[in-house]
């Protein structure tokens, strides 16, 4: 007996053995094998990667090649689907990949269980039958996934959306999951009511206190789903989702991503896959096809029955068959079906749904999936679930947020609304007609290009016409400006100089601030005042110069009586004589006031007091000069050189006093104005006040402002930032006083936007790296006209010295000159007119002669034609004591006539002169 059933088991290898070889003999003739495809007319894309999929398995088989036979069916139409399945049969198909949906499938799988035909099931299938091998991950494992899934992220109780019953089976895990004591786990049915809407159920769900929902359907309800869960309201960051189906990659999630709804789910097919993107490059042609980021269109389907061609093709390099005609019409079955099913079952190949490995029963077994979550660039991997193994989550660490968000502007296209202000937004100058965003330039436009070239968006340039940013109307409660477009939608960002305020930040997000500034005044610059003609009278003040007056009219008088007084003062006239009958004293009145002058000039005369009291007034005098001429030679230069400035104001007080008549204003509805309108300060509630009653002085934009400074007495509010620009280029303004607050400029989008994290952490970036501070550089001093006033700046060296500054001391010398001249015309006059009544001579001879001779211009002689020359004489002077004319006293003393100018006579005139004047 057993020899005989040892003998019986030895036969059948044997027969196996020679089967097999004798089927690698026959599929060495190159045979064409095919195989059969019945797909919805809706799903071109499976023809097409069925397609793809023979092809591939024919490069790498050399044995046998396979062939599609592809039928394209109605969806739902289970009656076409037979009739086109039985003309399939006829033309001697291995095996059918059959329709993906129920009904139809059905059918199909019923017609090859008949004929024993394989039937290759790619669908969802919760009935396995022979000879049925089903390359989709059994349900009921993906029960345990989810089951797994809800622990690991560690849900106490939620609520199931489960589509129809068929769906029960996977719920089955979940619900058995906390037993009969644990959290309640509530089960909602999702089916389209009357209105063919799901909101009912979903608003119930709405109402109940579960945030936590799990989703089980198929995946062509499931976008209609989400939608009317976003509608609902329940779509949001408070909520989370776990969604049971393979194909959640599949669809459109854009819509979700940006909510902070937190949705998990699984996925068979990675997109990531370096063979699945080749794959579905070829299919769409497109070389370039990237899925990573958006929803990918390889279905489970698709790639299970690319999965499953590779798997037959792998089979029938082993299997001895010979491919047959079927008939729906007789009772003829293929022998040869089940043997191709079992070699597959047997079989294990990696395909792109990962290892195909199958059960006894047919069911896969050790698959993997990917654990996918919604992040705001799209799906993420974040761990692994496998049928053996269990849950692995290896969450992309978080702080590579940045370059998850990164993504998430990549190819995006923004509408950037700006205003042309300079030098924020401005029109190039040019003669070529421009187009797009080529128009324009400015610190704005550099902003969004470099923030667009480091986060990969596009942006198109939209301008504000009427230069509003945006101010919130009180009554109505309605936004204007650039902030209102961005709030309707009509402009993603808004970028110039935005003033971020609380009251839009009410209305708009803002990214952190890229420039910091403050408002301040901007007015003309203080003139420099002409120096005055007397300038160098300014080192003393008039009460120094009076006083100096005084006191040297003073020092004058008490020398000349105190050298009347001092008998050291009286000298012999006569040095010749030893008892001389009169005596001189040299502090004549006229002479002291010489001394004086003399030395308050510093220049001696040759008086020199004998006397001790004169002596000492003589000293303190000196010493009294000296002091007062360095101090004043000292303070002279300074006097001369330093530019005397004025404005009317210095800062916002003058405004509010209305120093100067200085009218002012800001631009009408900027943040500015807004300020002074929210101010508590008096000082700042008086500016408002004068704006609000004032409008004619208030903007448009600060270009008018700028030109009002210029033109008119005018002072405009203004940020420190613009300020800075405009006193670059119009060097006759400046700034008055110092900021009055502090606050910064930043790109404003719509309330919640998820690029406003990115977009602040890329103008960080740009701030350290000195990025912002280069474009300041280029648009505030480089382009533009910009640094046309800088070399004002520098020249704080000393200037010399010009008339202006000198005028008054040439004037002084012209009028001293002038006086000198006049008083010698009298004094000659007089002389003439003393000379003719002395002498007895009409005036008009003696006037000829000494005009003659003054006319000659020539000779230091002078013939004495009249003797009695009294008081004219330019050679010697007597004094004639009190009576008479007062003489005037030369450079030459009486002591140093030469001898032999003296005579007798001369002596004698003197003598008769002096007495007669003492009569
Ligand atoms: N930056 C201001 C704003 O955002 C405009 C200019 C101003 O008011 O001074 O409204």
């Amino acid at each position: 007996m057993e020899c005989r059933k040892d003998c019986h088991s030895l036969s059948l290898i044997l027969l196996g053995i020679i089967s097999i070889t004798t089927s690698m003999l026959l599929q060495v003739d190159g045979q064409t094998i095919n195989v059969g495809l019945l797909y919805e007319s809706t799903n071109s894309g499976m023809e097409k990667i069925f397609q793809k999929a023979i092809d591939d398995a024919n490069e790498s088989n050399e044995i046998s090649q396979l062939s599609a036979v592809t039928t394209a069916i109605t969806p739902g139409n289970a009656f076409e689907t037979s009739k086109k399945l039985c003309k399939m049969l006829r033309s001697s198909v291995i095996a059918v990949f059959g329709p993906s949906t129920t009904l139809p499938a059905a059918h199909a799988i019923s017609i090859c269980d008949a004929k024993e035909l394989p039937f290759m099931d790619t669908r969802w299938d919760f009935s396995v039958q022979l000879p049925t091998i089903n390359l989709h991950p059994h349900p009921t494992q993906l029960a345990v996934a989810l089951r797994d899934l809800v622990i690991t992220l560690g849900w106490r109780g939620f609520t199931i959306l489960y589509e129809t019953g068929e769906y029960l089976s996977i719920v089955n895990e979940l619900l058995k999951l906390y037993g009969t004591n644990g959290p309640v786990v509530t089960l909602r049915r999702y089916e389209l009511d009357i209105n063919g809407d799901y909101r009912n159920v979903l608003r119930r769900v709405k109402k109940s206190d579960d945030f936590s929902i799990v989703v089980v359907g198929s995946i062509e309800t499931l976008p209609e789903l989400l939608s009317q869960l976003l509608q609902v309201g329940i779509m949001n960051d408070e909520y989370r989702y776990v969604i049971g189906n393979l194909d959640l990659q599949t669809i459109d999630l854009e819509p979700y991503q940006y909510g902070d709804v937190n949705i998990t789910g699984f996925r068979l097919v990675s997109p990531e896959n370096q063979r699945v993107m080749e794959i579905l490059k070829s299919l769409d042609g497109n070389e370039e096809a990237s899925f990573q980021n958006v929803s990918c269109p390889m279905s489970v389907n698709m790639a299970l029955a690319y999965d499953g061609v590779q798997l037959l093709a792998e089979t029938t390099k082993y299997v001895n068959f010979r491919p047959v005609q079927l008939n729906c019409n007789d009772n003829e079955s293929w022998e040869k079906g089940f043997t191709l099913i079992n070699y597959m079952k047997s079989l294990s190949i990696s395909g792109i749904t990962g290892e195909l490995k199958f059960d006894n029963q047919g069911l896969r077994t050790d698959f993997q999936l990917d654990t996918i979550e919604l992040t705001s660039s799209g799906l993420s991997k974040i761990g692994t679930w496998s049928s053996s193994q269990g849950f692995s989550i290896n969450r992309k660490p978080i702080q590579n947020s940045f370059e998850v968000d990164n993504r998430s502007l990549v190819n995006k296209t923004f509408v950037v609304i700006t205003a042309l202000t300079d030098p924020y937004g401005m029109l190039k100058e040019t003669p070529a007609k421009l187009e797009g965003n080529d128009r324009f330039e400015g610190f704005g436009i550099d902003l969004i290009a470099e923030l667009g070239s480091k986060l990969g968006f596009n942006f198109v340039f939209k301008i504000q016409e009427d230069s509003k940013y945006g101010s919130l109307d009180p009554v109505t409660g309605k936004w204007n400006g650039m902030i209102l477009e961005i709030i309707e939608g009509r402009a993603d960002l808004g970028i110039t100089d935005l003033t971020m305020t609380s009251d839009r930040e009410s209305g708009v997000d803002f990214t952190i601030p890229f420039m910091n500034l403050g408002i301040a005044i901007l007015y003309k610059k203080p003139v420099t005042e002409p120096p005055k003609l007397f300038s160098f009278m300014l080192p003393f003040s008039g009460e120094v110069w009076l006083l100096l007056g005084l006191a040297y009219f003073g020092v004058s008088v008490s020398l000349f009586v105190l050298g009347r007084l001092s008998a050291a003062e009286w000298d012999n006239p006569y040095p010749c004589i030893e008892d001389p009958t009169v005596l001189t004293n040299q502090f004549s009145f006229a002479n002291s006031l010489w001394f004086t002058v003399g030395a308050l000039f510093q220049q001696g005369s040759e008086i020199a007091p004998k006397g001790l009291s004169t002596r000492v007034v003589g000293s303190v005098w000196w010493f009294f000069t000296i002091i007062l001429v360095s101090s004043y030679t000292a303070n002279l230069a300074a006097f001369l050189t330093v530019e005397s400035v004025s404005s009317p104001i210095e800062n916002v007080e003058d405004l509010a006093a209305g120093k100067g008549n200085v009218k002012y204003g800001a631009k009408r509805g900027g943040s500015t104005f807004t300020f002074f309108q929210e101010a508590n300060y008096p000082t700042y509630q008086k500016i408002y006040e004068f704006m609000k009653d004032n409008p004619q002085y208030m903007t448009t934009t600060n270009n008018e402002g700028v030109e009002r400074v210029e033109k008119e007495n005018y002072a405009f509010f203004m940020e420190s930032t613009s300020i800075e620009y405009v006193v670059e280029r119009k060097c006759t303004l400046g700034q008055v006083g110092s900021l009055l607050d502090e606050k910064g400029y930043g790109i404003a989008m719509r309330k919640n936007s998820p690029y406003r994290d990115v977009l602040s952490l890329a103008i960080l970036e740009l701030q350290e790296q000195g990025v912002l501070a280069k474009m300041k550089t280029k648009w505030w001093k480089e382009k533009r006209g910009g640094g046309a006033c800088s070399q004002d700046d520098g020249n704080s060296q000393a200037s010399e010295l010009g008339m202006p500054n000198l005028g008054g001391v040439f004037f002084v010398l012209f009028v001293g000159c002038i006086l000198a001249s006049l008083i010698g015309v009298c004094e000659w006059i007089l002389s003439i007119y003393f000379t003719a009544q002395e002498n007895k001579v009409p005036f008009k001879i003696v006037f000829r002669d000494e005009f003659k001779f003054v006319m000659q211009c020539s000779g230091n002689t002078k013939a004495v034609k009249y003797p009695k020359i009294s008081r004219s004489s330019s050679s010697s002077e007597c004094s004639y004591g009190s009576s008479g004319f007062k003489s005037k006293r030369s450079s030459e003393s009486i002591d140093s006539i030469p001898m032999e100018n003296w005579d007798d006579s001369r002596v004698h005139n003197y003598h008769s002169e002096y007495e007669k004047s003492h009569k």
